[in-house]
């Protein structure tokens, strides 16, 4: 039989802008950590749509509330209240250790509100003079794609051309304790930053940084925003990437997978001090807080809580570990890896990054390159060891020149 996938490839690229580079797979199915294409053909999905698909594709649970909440009402503005949004919100903010919710969609609408919400509490509680709020950002940071998020981005693609960009950020080296301290003006109202840096190849600070950063933001008050959208929600074999090195955030900025990979569902996580300065008519969204989006993160709520897959992350993820480490010096350079995530530097001798990744796809693996030769492994917390292996077997083919 001929082939569907170059048409429906190709219908798919005809009409859309091209922001996306994406591997040639047209997928039309998925369960678990397994996807099946237009031609029936299955892959093994180890991007696990950016760590938004952390419980899995179809997980029944997130289905089933996502079934029963749409036959009863999925939509109502804030303007209303609807009957999921209190159980939502109380259990997110308890897991979260906090008093409070602020929900949005997508991952950089939660990280523009915890910018706002900084701001509003550097000036409304700590004192800041009127617009001369300074946020400190790492360098190699990704936050999301809007204009203000793009404009405190160290990536040339991501940022030339879409200026002019709003000032108040300043960049520091990413974990750099002292660079941080130093930058610190009366001014400044918070520090964001990524537990682990995603995009930027699963990059991970030295076991000292969070704590110090703790630490130093108490001191100096300053709010301390983790970004926890990739890095949360079990991915890392904890709830929170922060959990790791023991420590609390003023806020947390999560999304991805607080959708079960089902509805954008984003949120910040504050207590009352901090996240009671934003009133009636200074925030908001048509689609924030609703009611399918709450059944399903309280359906999330439910699986982080029984702790099987931050158990599963750990697990798993000393397998993986294991394994690229002994692909060290045959075709893979250098590798990080916390709980089921890993960034894995491909040696530049055997491929770039996206050869690597479209060699894989041919062996039915889907993975996905960033910064030209890193690829990122963070397939779905559900995924069977022994599928694990058999991913991990590819990529060693697929990196033996
Ligand atoms: N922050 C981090 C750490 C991310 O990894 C991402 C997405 O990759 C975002 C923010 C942006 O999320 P979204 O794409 O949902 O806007």
């Amino acid at each position: 039989a001929t082939s569907l996938t170059p048409t429906a490839f190709a219908a798919a690229e005809a009409h859309s802008a091209h922001n996306y580079h994406p591997l040639e797979v047209v997928i039309s199915h998925a369960e678990g950590a397994w996807v099946t294409d237009v031609d029936g053909r299955r892959c093994l999905d180890m991007l696990a749509g950016y760590s938004a698909l952390n419980f899995g594709h179809g997980h029944p649970g997130l289905l089933a509330a996502a079934r029963e909440q749409l036959d009863k009402v999925t939509l109502t503005s804030r303007a209303f209240v609807h009957d999921q949004f209190a159980e939502f919100t109380e259990r997110l903010a308890a897991m979260c250790g906090k008093d409070m919710v602020l929900p949005m969609n997508t991952g950089a609408e939660a990280v523009e509100t915890a910018i706002k919400v900084a701001r509003k509490w550097g000036y409304d509680v700590k004192g800041v003079p009127a617009e001369q709020a300074e946020i400190i950002v790492m360098a190699g940071n990704f936050h999301g794609r809007t204009t203000t998020v793009v404009g405190f981005s160290d990536d040339a693609d991501a940022r030339d051309g879409f200026g002019p960009f709003a000032p108040g950020f300043v960049m520091v080296p990413y974990a750099d304790l002292a660079a941080i301290e130093a930058a610190i003006t009366p001014n400044t109202v918070a520090v964001l930053v990524e537990p682990i840096q995603g995009e930027s190849g699963v990059v991970i600070p030295g076991d000292e940084f969070l704590p110090g950063l703790r630490e130093l933001c108490t001191r100096e008050n300053v709010l301390f925003a983790a970004d926890e959208i990739q890095a949360g929600l079990g991915r890392t074999g904890y709830t929170f990437a922060c959990d790791h090195a023991g420590v609390k955030p003023d806020m947390y900025i999560l999304g991805k997978a607080l959708g079960g990979g089902i509805v954008p569902v984003s949120a910040v996580v504050a207590d009352r001090d901090v996240l009671d300065v934003i009133g009636p008519g200074q925030h908001g969204s048509t689609f924030g807080g609703n009611p399918l989006a709450c059944a399903v993160g309280t359906a999330v709520i439910d699986l982080l809580e029984t702790g099987e897959f931050q158990a599963r992350a750990e697990a798993l993820g000393q397998v993986l570990h294991a394994r690229l480490k002994a692909m060290v010096g045959n075709g893979i350079v250098d590798f990080r890896t916390r709980g089921l995530w890993a960034g894995v530097d491909i040696d530049p001798a055997v491929g770039t990054g996206r050869e690597i990744c479209e060699r894989l796809l041919a062996r039915g693996v889907l993975a996905k390159d960033t910064h030209g030769s890193t690829i990122r492994l963070a397939p779905p917390l559900v995924i069977d060891e022994d599928d694990l292996h058999w991913a991990l077997d590819q990529l060693e083919a697929a990196v033996s020149a």
